[in-house]
């Protein structure tokens, strides 16, 4: 009987991971993998100690618990007026990683394609490739990283069955206008697509732009499967709660892979984002403040240094033009600039498919601002900036 061949060998170890080792090794200021080096608020963790000390230790119903998809549709209806059942449209999963996971087992065969916008985080193509399908690139359009609906357009082929649409978008920082989210609703109705949306970020937009939800654009909620997760939203990355809204007919597919992927997710814990989701409205308020003052400080010394870039208007990252200052390709840069002037970041080709393309032609890396100030300020001083 020959071994099984290796199969996944081709995505190796996440670039997430090797640059945190890569900073601890050189003692280097670590604004490459985005995680908070601050944790949300004691409430939320006091919350799931208690559930942990009491009756909250076992499985949790595989969907999730009743009180946490009742509040989670309680916020959306009040970010979004859109109404979701907490019964058969919203389920909790481990992180929004999962639910993507479960989205590509749930509803893609070999062979199908799914139209995405490069950069992309790195879990989509696994996801595609856990599935048989395959990722169509729509390439943001530098530096402002915008699309057309002619871009969607020449992306389409007869297998085309989704769009995957990131917004606020890691890494690039974009919040996608009004006129680019009706574009793609529109391309979605015209061809039959479902459209999957990862909406990690919705709570950190700046500057009081507008977040356009996919699901509250005409005639798209019911084709829409919106992911979003905790983990950003109240700085508690290592605590892998997210969730899904879609119609019942697509939540009962997601829920049958969900049931056999984790079956549940950490009890206690969905206790903890119940007593998140109970903050009062003014914690969005300040956490978005906290981080605008956060990007401005990242923004400002970048200029500062050369590095030219458009300024996010949302997530906690910004991808930085860095060919004034280095010819080195993406990866290279990356090392340099972790062991030499001891700021790790992440090279921006590796959320393309086909890194060689991209690398190639263009000098980004993505710097990640979920940091306190005096560690922003310390990478910045690293680099060279007066602070
Ligand atoms: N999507 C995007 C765009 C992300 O940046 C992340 C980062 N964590 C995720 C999904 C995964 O979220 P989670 O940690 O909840 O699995
Ligand atoms: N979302 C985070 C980032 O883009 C990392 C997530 C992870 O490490 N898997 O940096």
């Amino acid at each position: 009987m020959p071994m099984p061949k290796a199969k996944w060998s081709r995505f190796g170890t996440s670039i997430f991971s090797l640059m945190t080792q890569a900073a601890n090794k050189h003692g280097a200021v670590n604004l490459a993998q985005g995680f908070p080096n601050f944790d949300g608020p004691e409430e939320i963790k006091e919350a799931a100690i208690k559930a942990m000390k009491g009756d909250y230790n076992q499985y949790a119903p595989s969907v999730g618990l009743p009180r946490l998809r009742e509040l989670l549709s309680s916020r959306m209806l009040k970010t979004s007026a859109v109404k979701y059942s907490a019964d058969d449209e919203i389920t909790v999963f481990s992180g929004a990683t999962e639910a993507l996971f479960c989205t590509f087992q749930a509803f893609f065969n070999p062979g199908d394609e799914i139209i995405v916008f490069a950069p992309f985080f790195d879990c989509y193509p696994a996801g595609a490739f856990s599935s048989g399908s395959k990722l169509v690139e729509v390439q943001l359009r530098t530096p402002d990283w915008t699309f057309t609906a002619e871009d969607l357009q020449r992306a389409l082929t007869p297998r085309t069955k989704a769009i995957l649409v990131n917004t606020p978008h890691n890494p690039t920082g974009r919040v996608f206008t009004k006129k680019e989210m009706t574009d793609i609703a529109d391309f979605a109705k015209a061809n039959d697509l479902l459209v999957i949306t990862d909406e990690v970020y919705e709570e950190l937009v700046y500057d009081s732009i507008p977040f356009t939800r996919m699901s509250t654009l005409d005639g798209m909620r019911d084709r829409t499967v919106v992911i979003s997760s905790s983990a950003k939203t109240f700085s508690l990355t290592g605590w892998k709660i997210g969730y899904t809204f879609a119609p019942p007919h697509l939540t009962k597919e997601l829920r049958a892979v969900h049931q056999f992927t984790v079956f549940c997710s950490a009890t206690p814990l969905q206790a903890g984002i119940c007593a998140a989701l109970e903050l009062p409205e003014a914690y969005y308020g300040q956490l978005r403040a906290d981080y605008q003052k956060r990007r401005d400080l990242l923004c400002n010394g970048l200029t500062e240094l050369g590095f030219k870039f458009r300024k996010p208007e949302g997530t906690y990252f910004v991808v930085a033009d860095y060919s004034v200052i280095s010819n080195l390709q993406d990866q290279m840069f990356s090392l340099w600039l972790t062991e030499t002037k001891k700021v790790a970041v992440i090279p921006t080709s590796v959320f393309f498919e086909n890194p060689e393309d991209i690398a190639a032609r263009q000098r980004y890396v993505r710097f990640a601002f979920c940091k306190d100030t005096e560690t922003l300020k310390a990478g910045l001083r690293n680099l060279g900036a007066n602070l």
